[in-house]
């Protein structure tokens, strides 16, 4: 009988490292992978919370912390499971090395809190794989350039571990996490929810960016881009997951429906208020948050009454601060009448590769929300997904709605 086995990455994030007792099932699960034959490359996550601990201790002896110890001691965190991990391993029999980013050689641009991988170097993980080695990898961080030790952004681990993957060449690589997989909506708000076993790139990029946090959008990104197969499962579970794949490799029929309803809690809308409607006026607003790397969604501009009109836009919550810092001088040079802010809002989205291009499912959604009483305050749309700006304590009703409307939870 031909055994089919692989060269892997293994991504074990926070919930999956967070006691004593999970690490040692993590050891398990990878020895276990190791006794079938596959040669395994792992990156772990912090335990637990422990990155939002190491944050709010920083705080606590500084009300701002230099960007440089800080990424110094959120590096950390990563460290401590790959030590553990590799420890856990050692008992089970297995030899393990322990790395950190650096040492693995992930080198990066050296933005504190927000660095990106630009090469990776992975001669040291290469070697030890070849001398029968698990080499455990701590996530989420890497060189800058000047040598300090730098963060990539929260929950970028999983960054980390696609990246080595498309480095390595590996077969596969999973992620794991403390949920089954991708679910057609998230299982806390909508109960009937169902496992996706294969979802399109495309589509988890999106469900990613919409705060679907199984999966860092970044990571996708690079996984899509190289072709590199993942699969996002539970380390709780033998259960299979689901198989991120490219859209070649599924079948017509599962395309051109709605696949998913996402759902983000975390947006924040800014208003522009009695700006007078010129060309580059758009420019000048948006150009500074670019330059952050603030990340804009739902941009809309009413039409212009006597030449004068407001334009609104959503951020994500935790931005809403620099973006109001940043945008005030901005919209006081342009002439603006003030600038106003609301955080009472969610987003509320339909997935699916080809739904812009099929008649009709638009409609379908707006009639669902209006049919449940819900105002939708605006609308924005991608070529797979459109999304609807909805007061926040309405964004659970509005899932449950779609996710019913679409037929969701039955297989597809
Ligand atoms: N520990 C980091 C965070 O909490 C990275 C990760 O878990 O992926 O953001
Ligand atoms: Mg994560």
């Amino acid at each position: 009988m031909q055994v089919d086995v692989a060269l892997l990455v293994q991504k074990y994030g926070g919930s999956s490292v967070a006691t004593s007792e999970r690490i040692r099932a993590v050891a398990e699960r990878i020895h276990d992978s190791i006794q079938h034959g596959d040669r395994v490359a792992v990156v772990v996550s912090a335990m637990g919370d422990t990155t939002d601990e190491l944050i709010t201790a920083a705080r606590r002896l500084s009300s701002r912390p230099r960007l440089r110890e800080m990424d110094f001691l959120l590096s950390t965190g990563e460290l401590v499971s790959a030590a553990l991990l590799s420890m856990a391993l050692h008992e089970l029999g297995d030899d393990a090395v322990a790395l950190s980013g650096p040492q693995a050689g992930i080198r990066t641009n050296g933005h504190y809190g927000r660095a990106r991988i630009t090469e990776i170097a992975p001669t040291r993980i290469r070697g030890e794989l070849r001398g029968g080695c698990v080499p455990v990898m701590a996530g989420f961080q890497g060189l800058g350039p000047d040598g300090d030790i730098v963060t990539l952004a929260r929950g970028t681990s999983d960054t980390s571990a696609v990246a080595l993957g498309v480095a390595l060449g590996v077969d596969r690589c999973e992620i794991y996490t403390d949920v089954e997989g991708v679910f057609t909506a998230d299982p806390r708000i909508v109960p009937s929810a169902r496992k996706l076993d294969v979802v399109i790139y495309d589509e988890m990029l999106e469900m990613a960016k919409l705060g679907a946090r199984v999966m860092h959008p970044r990571a996708v990104e690079i996984a899509e881009h190289f072709g590199l197969p993942v699969v996002v499962r539970s380390s709780f579970s033998d259960a299979p997951g689901t198989q991120i794949v490219a859209e070649s490799a599924v079948p017509i029929e599962t395309m051109q429906r709605v696949r998913a309803i996402a759902h983000d809690l975390d947006v924040a809308r800014v208003t522009v208020r009695g700006v007078s409607d010129r060309p580059g006026l758009a420019h000048a607003l948006f150009q500074p948050l670019a330059d952050r790397q603030i990340n804009i969604d739902v941009i809309l501009q009413n039409a212009s009454d006597g030449g004068v009109t407001d334009v609104s836009f959503t951020v994500a919550e935790t931005d809403l601060d620099t973006t109001l810092e940043l945008i005030r001088p901005v919209a006081a040079e342009v002439g603006a009448r003030d600038v106003a802010a609301a955080t009472d809002l969610g987003k509320i989205s339909i997935v699916g590769v080809g739904i812009q291009s099929t008649p009709g499912i638009a409609a379908r959604m707006f009639g669902a929300l209006s049919s449940a009483g819900i105002n939708i305050q605006s609308i924005t749309t991608s070529e797979i997904r459109l999304t609807c700006l909805v007061a926040a304590p309405d964004v659970a009703r509005a899932a449950q709605r779609l996710h019913d409307e679409f037929d969701l939870e039955s297989p597809s």
